[in-house]
């Protein structure tokens, strides 16, 4: 600390009227040849603006990337919906059928459980046979479609 005071030479916009005053504040440091508070010390002055400028260009990529995850969902959504009539997706026939598939899947599998320790025939081996394959693809359809944990 300097042994003698100085008042910071910093500007404040006057409250009442136009114009400047000089700043109230005792100075904290020297710069240059010249006092300033800790407001209106030019290198905190200029941390300030950078930390205010990297926290808006933060925002603003928060904002950027927040409009292109919805975009990109509405994209999605345009797409997987476009051969399906309104009616059909305002009554949840998606949800509908991913349910049916769901149970289907059941079916096959307690059938299967049950039927194929005695299935003897050939021609019934070989469709018990095609039925799991679209078992299998139909699981790895459903599962595509669960939302990520
Ligand atoms: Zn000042």
């Amino acid at each position: 600390m300097p042994k003698e005071k100085h008042k910071c030479v910093g500007k404040m916009r006057k409250t009442h009227g136009i114009g400047w005053n000089q700043c109230f504040n005792y100075a904290k440091v020297e710069r240059d040849g010249k006092w300033y508070c800790g407001i209106h010390d030019p290198i905190a002055w200029a941390k300030r603006r950078a930390d205010r400028d990297a926290m808006w260009e933060a925002e603003q990529k928060m904002k950027r990337d927040a409009d292109s995850a919805i975009s990109r969902r509405r994209v999605a959504e345009r797409k997987a919906c476009s051969s399906f009539s309104t009616e059909a997706l305002e009554s949840g026939a998606i949800k509908e059928l991913v349910e049916a598939v769901d149970g289907a899947i059941l079916g096959f599998e307690t059938l299967d459980e049950q039927f194929l320790p005695k299935l003897e025939d050939k021609k019934l081996k070989h469709v018990h046979l095609v039925a799991m394959t679209i078992v299998r693809d139909l699981k790895a359809a459903l599962a595509k479609l669960e939302e990520p944990k």
